[in-house]
């Protein structure tokens, strides 16, 4: 089997310990590599090779930082495939599909963060005193902590890492325990793109091993998490401590309105789209679907038909829809949101059954209880739940009853009516005419409420990722 190491400073190194895991293939549940198991003294070595990156990284020329991202981005568009598809097929448990399109994003978002390298503007503002000149600087943090998720371990990465480093932070990646080789070709295509290698190490671990020295480490000095709201919560808090900045991209169980003028076959595509792509593995999957009564019924109709006909199988079949959740445990915390909506009154429109392995069928319950855990708690699979209202103002009441607040997403052809929901649904993003996972690399993308903290995207990633400096002139001596 193959082993994988540490990347610090440019150099492939077994972790302290000498620990590897094994890394398990979702569509077979087997071990398909074992990676180092970074810990505590692999996070300080990463780190203080990132606090040497940071300062020639950060004194290069913005057009320099700006060539190394393009390369990077050249060379996925040259060979991202070989690099990057199997191994987001086989570790993520990605369909080629999804797992091509995230190559794609990832080429987009490394060229607009190449971009923001010359964008990081200050700014001048009048000063009362006469003789003196206000200005402000934009400069880079520092060393950034990149903690990844595993659902889409390459363009969530890339995101993550590519817009600090074009503001001249250098970056220490953990990502998710779950996607680990992914992240290390990641690492290695910086490197190859000539980003210094002190600039960026990738460590391999658990999150609590690995993730939370990171963190709690004195010389970081700002963090990037993109992970559930649960692990935000406890990195926030230990971030407080230090009070350091931290960005956090968690969960959301986002509302997908649908109208009575929607056209109830195509409103169904679309909210199939929303939820079963990767097996409903993202954050702002329209988990919950609210329906005026008046198609009701066209529309359950047309969404049951849809699912039963939605292709499951061979990862590499470019007709399979999605492939398995990411772990047992990720379907059973699924299997038990049906299970007890079910025993609370619920009604099962299709699904609940696992097709095979770790792989479910596309599931929608109808009125769930609203204090369910299927209502209320991210399931991060694929299951919708539907409510049937009377109006949109009771449409707009249910979407916004829950504690996320990521994305929300109208069928609607009224103007007046998506523009009302869009103002009044409190999430990061409203699409009106679409579903809810929608992705741009200029886009700010971030949530109300438990969703998260701060945003990321363009330049409001340069905006997260660097620290303003009042500068004051005194013409005369004063
Ligand atoms: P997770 O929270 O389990 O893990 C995320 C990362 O945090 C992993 O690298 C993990 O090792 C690390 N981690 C865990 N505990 C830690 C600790 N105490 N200290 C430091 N690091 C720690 O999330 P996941 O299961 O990998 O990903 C799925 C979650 O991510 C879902 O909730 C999903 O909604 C969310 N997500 C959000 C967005 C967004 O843009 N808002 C995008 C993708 C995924």
């Amino acid at each position: 089997m193959d082993q994988h190491d540490l990347i610090i400073g440019g150099i492939t190194q077994p972790s302290a310990s000498g620990l590897y895991f094994d890394v398990l293939a979702p569509a077979t549940e087997t071990p398909m590599a074992r990676v180092a198991q970074a810990a505590t003294d692999d996070v300080s070595a990463a780190v203080t090779c990132a606090r040497r990156g940071f300062e020639s990284w950060s004194a290069l020329a913005p057009r320099e930082r700006e060539a190394c991202l393009l390369r990077a981005a050249d060379i996925v568009a040259a060979e991202g495939e070989g690099r990057f598809l199997d191994k987001l097929i086989d570790e993520s448990g990605s369909v080629i599909l999804k797992a091509k399109g995230e190559i794609a994003y990832t080429i987009d978002l490394l060229r607009t963060a190449a971009g923001e390298a010359r964008r990081l503007y200050g700014d001048t503002f009048p000063n009362d005193s006469p003789g003196r000149i206000s200005m402000v600087f934009r400069e880079p943090m520092g060393v950034v902590a990149v903690i990844s998720p595993y659902n889409a371990p390459l363009s969530l990465l890339t995101k993550m890492t590519a817009f600090p480093l074009a503001a001249g932070n250098s970056v220490v990646i953990k990502p998710s325990e779950e996607t680990p080789l992914t992240a290390l070709a990641f690492g290695q295509l910086l490197l190859d793109a000539g980003v210094p290698s002190a600039a960026v190490s990738v460590i391999t671990g658990f999150g609590e091993e690995c993730g939370a020295p990171l963190v709690d480490h004195p010389q970081v000095d700002c963090i990037a998490l993109t992970g559930s709201t649960q692990t935000g919560i406890a990195i926030g808090a230990q971030s407080m401590k230090h009070m350091r900045r931290c960005q956090l991209e968690l969960g959301g169980k986002s509302a997908l309105l649908v109208l009575r003028d929607a056209d109830p076959v195509k409103a169904a595509e679309i909210a199939a789209q929303g939820i079963f792509t990767h097996a409903g593995q993202i954050c702002m999957a329209n988990s919950r679907i609210v329906v005026e009564r008046e198609i009701e019924q066209a529309f359950l109709a047309a969404l049951k038909a849809h699912c039963e006909n939605i292709q499951l199988g061979d990862l590499r079949d470019e007709k399979s829809r999605y492939g398995p959740l990411i772990n047992r445990s990720a379907l059973e915390k699924v299997l038990a949101h049906i299970e007890s909506a079910l025993a609370s009154g619920a009604t099962l429109l299709t699904g609940g059954e696992v097709e095979h392995g770790l792989t479910l069928q596309p599931t929608v319950v109808l009125e769930p209880a609203r204090d369910s855990t299927l209502w209320r708690d991210e399931s991060f699979g694929p299951l919708a739940s539907v409510v049937a209202v009377d109006d949109l103002e009771q449409a707009i009441a249910v979407a916004n009853d829950s504690d996320f607040g990521l994305s929300a997403a109208v069928l609607t052809h009224n103007v007046q009516w998506g523009f009302t929901a869009a103002k009044q649904i409190r999430a990061g993003s409203v699409h009106i005419g679409m579903h809810s996972f929608q992705s741009n690399a200029l886009a700010p993308i971030g949530g109300y409420g438990m969703s998260g903290i701060g945003r990321s995207g363009g330049k409001y990633s340069t905006e997260e990722f660097t620290e303003l400096k009042w500068v004051s002139l005194a013409l005369e001596e004063q």
